[in-house]
Formats: structure tokens, C-alpha cells, sequence
């Protein structure tokens, strides 16, 4: 199982210094053999941990130059950071990044050998047209994207999951991960209200290889007890 955390924007570089430093700790403990990932934002990144691989949240396609307000390859490279987080609902939508652009950071960040989360997922108007439609949209998301790259890791996150509290419902989950499955052979996490309450049920899904987690993993304990044994 992967358990991957995604600050979005959340914490400063102390808050999550301190947080790996709690969090490394409890890991020395643990017997469970997981991958943790962390992903702060960019101004919190940092080296890799033992046990906690630190990732990028996102990532212009380019090692520098003229692009105001974006970190690149150099940037990354400084902190030994060669894993990436790409096409995120909230970078879709709210920052208005298509297809094209998102197909291009990861051609640029696979090419540089980096690990990379591909994040995709379908709004509600989509899943209330029913699963071929979902099933379509998704793998539109694909487009231009080598799903056979090695160091390629797929959250399916519903935009209507996520931050509302309201994972969806396990069915649910193991029908898109089997939809998934038919072609992605590399590991596919599941994303959208994660929480103590449903990580049971949502890991024990055959399909489900792990969890990326907004809102629950902000605190270090509360983030460590999502990880169960399965
Ligand atoms: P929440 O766990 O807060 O719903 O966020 C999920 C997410 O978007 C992780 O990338």
C-alpha cells in the first residue's frame, strides 16, 4: 500500500519539517512495510526521509527560464526531489491547465526520470451520466500520456469526493479502479475524502493500491493511523 499526502496549500516549511521529523518517528516503529509520500508545497520542499519520499505538488516543464512564479527541474534538483504530483483536479479547474499542458509536464518530467503521481478524475455532472460516460471522460485524461512508464503511480480522485467529506462509495471505487485496471498496470491510488472512518473499506478493495489523502493527512498522528495493515 502507498500512502501518499498532499498538504495542497497547507503547512510552511517549519510546520512540515516538524511534521516529518513526528512522522519519520512513527514510522521507525511501524512493522508494516508501506510507501509513504509526502507533497508539501513548493516553499516547504525538502530531502527525502528514510521512509517518506517528498514530492513536488506540481512542477513547470522546463529546468528554468523565464516563467514567473513557477518552479522547475533546477529548482526540484536542489532538494534531490525526482517525484511529482501531475494533473490534479485543482490544477485542472481552478489554475486552467488542459490536456495539452499536463500531457507536456509529464513527457518532460518522465524524460527526466522522475516519479510521477498522474492524477485524474471526473466531476459530478460526469457520474451522474452514468459509468460509460465516467469511464470515457477518465480516459481522456489519458491522452497523450505513456501508461506504461515505469515510475508512473494513477490516483483516481472524483472531483465530487474530494474535500466534501464524502468518499465515494467502495462499489463505486472497484468498479472505476477495475475500469482502470483493464490497462494501467502500474499501481492506482484511490483519492477523495479519505478518512479513519472508510480507509478500511477503501483499502481492502482488490484494485485500490493505495491512498492519496487531502484533509486527513495534515496531522502527522491522525495521517499515520490511516495506515492499516491489509
Ligand atoms: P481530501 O482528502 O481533503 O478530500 O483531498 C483529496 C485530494 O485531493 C488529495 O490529492
Amino acid at each position: 500500500m502507498i500512502f501518499a499526502a498532499n498538504f495542497k496549500m497547507h503547512h510552511t516549511r517549519q510546520s512540515t519539517t516538524e511534521y516529518l521529523d513526528r512522522l519519520e518517528a512513527l514510522l521507525e516503529r511501524a512493522e508494516y512495510p508501506f510507501k509513504v509520500m509526502v507533497f508539501p508545497p513548493a516553499t516547504a520542499l525538502q530531502p527525502s526521509r528514510e521512509w517518506i519520499t517528498v514530492g513536488a505538488q506540481n512542477a513547470y516543464p522546463a529546468e528554468e527560464g523565464a516563467y514567473t512564479g513557477e518552479i522547475g527541474l533546477s529548482q526540484l534538483h536542489e532538494f534531490e526531489i525526482d517525484t511529482v504530483l501531475i494533473g490534479h483536479s485543482e490544477r485542472r479547474q481552478i489554475l486552467g491547465e488542459d490536456q495539452e499542458f499536463i500531457a507536456k509536464k509529464f513527457a518532460f518530467y518522465r524524460e527526466h526520470g522522475f516519479q510521477i503521481i498522474y492524477c485524474v478524475g471526473e466531476p459530478l455532472e460526469v457520474r451522474e451520466q452514468g459509468f460509460e460516460a465516467v469511464a470515457e471522460y477518465l480516459w481522456e485524461q489519458f491522452d497523450d500520456i505513456d501508461i506504461d512508464y515505469e515510475r508512473l503511480i494513477v490516483a483516481y480522485e472524483p472531483v465530487w469526493a474530494i474535500g466534501t467529506g464524502q468518499a465515494a462509495e467502495p462499489e463505486a471505487i472497484a468498479a472505476t479502479h477495475a475500469e482502470l485496471r483493464r490497462r494501467i498496470k502500474r499501481p492506482i491510488l484511490y483519492g477523495g475524502s479519505v478518512n479513519p472512518t472508510n480507509i478500511a473499506r477503501i483499502a481492502e478493495i482488490p484494485d485500490v493500491d493505495g491512498v492519496l489523502v487531502g484533509s486527513a493527512s495534515l496531522d502527522p498522528e491522525k495521517f499515520h493511523a490511516l495506515m492499516i495493515p491489509v
